[in-house]
């Protein structure tokens, strides 16, 4: 399958909290792919990310990665900023050992910094990010995800623009929180098409056969993001979606993070096959 769905995290059916018994589970459902939740901090030793990668090898699950979620690259706080590049070379480091294809990472918030301040100041740091990963030889790709809220950094066009400037920076593109930051938005084929249309302009049509997108219901007020929802409880026009990664022939890696994970990611696989069909 071009198109490969896997849930954030280790699935509620795996008999084990552990990401090798995650990767087992992942592939009983029947499901392509496994976000590894470094979100509380990168914590996996190198003999753990070993097992995980020849597991996941062996069982053909792509693994990717969700760096910590205490993360401002835009902090005014020296200390808390390098830290939070600590953080995103750490979870990439380990990530790579463990056989992971990407890192994604929430950027941070403007603060009292305009959005053209913002991103210069992220691009830099990016820019010096991926100078350390490749004289380490890490070669795992590092993905901005668009945010939720309309004060943290993560706009669709400053993601998309960082990928379009930066080498090894490919976007990640959170179709719910695109919804819940826009109050609503984003929910359309129309406006499903316009995201694909704008990454193709930006990135190339190459961009198409490599995405990493996140999913799941959402529930939003004007100030955006306030929880993730199932997507059969939530207003996300998941069909029209679905459909048109079928119409557009979108490959790559689809992490759902709905409430019940595995539910949503196998319905998901399920409407996308049929419509493959
Ligand atoms: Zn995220």
């Amino acid at each position: 399958m071009a198109l490969r769905f896997g849930t954030a995290g280790v699935p509620h059916a795996s008999p084990k909290s552990s990401s090798v018994s995650g990767v087992e589970t992942i592939r009983k459902l029947g499901l392509g792919a496994m976000e590894l939740a470094f979100v509380r901090g990168v914590r996996m030793g190198a003999k753990t990310a070993e097992k995980v990668r020849e597991t996941a090898k062996k069982l053909d699950v792509t693994l990717t990665v969700h760096a910590p979620y205490y993360i401002n690259l835009l902090s005014e706080e020296p200390d808390k900023r390098d830290a939070s590049i600590r953080r995103i070379l750490d979870a990439a480091r380990v990530g790579a050992q463990a056989g992971a294809v990407s890192v994604t990472f929430h950027p941070g918030v403007y603060g009292n910094r305009t959005p053209a301040q913002a991103y210069q100041e992220v691009r830099t740091i990016l820019e010096d990010l991926m100078a350390q990963l490749q004289e380490e030889g890490v070669t795992v790709d590092i993905r901005p995800e668009t945010q939720g809220k309309p004060v943290q950094f993560g706009s669709l066009e400053e993601v998309l623009r960082l990928a379009a400037e930066i080498p090894g920076i490919k976007p990640c593109v959170d179709f719910a929180h695109l919804h819940a930051r826009s109050g609503g938005g984003w929910n359309d084929p129309q406006a499903f098409h316009q995201v694909f249309d704008r990454m193709e302009d930006m990135l190339g049509s190459s961009s198409l056969k490599d995405v990493h997108l996140h999913i799941s219901g959402i529930a939003y007020t004007e100030k955006g993001e306030r929880h993730h929802l199932d997507l059969p409880e939530s207003d996300f026009a998941y069909r029209d979606w679905i459909r048109v990664l079928v119409d557009r022939e979108i490959e790559g890696v689809v992490v759902v993070e709905s409430p019940n994970l595995e539910e949503d990611a196998l319905l998901l696989q399920r409407l996308y096959q049929d419509a493959l069909s």
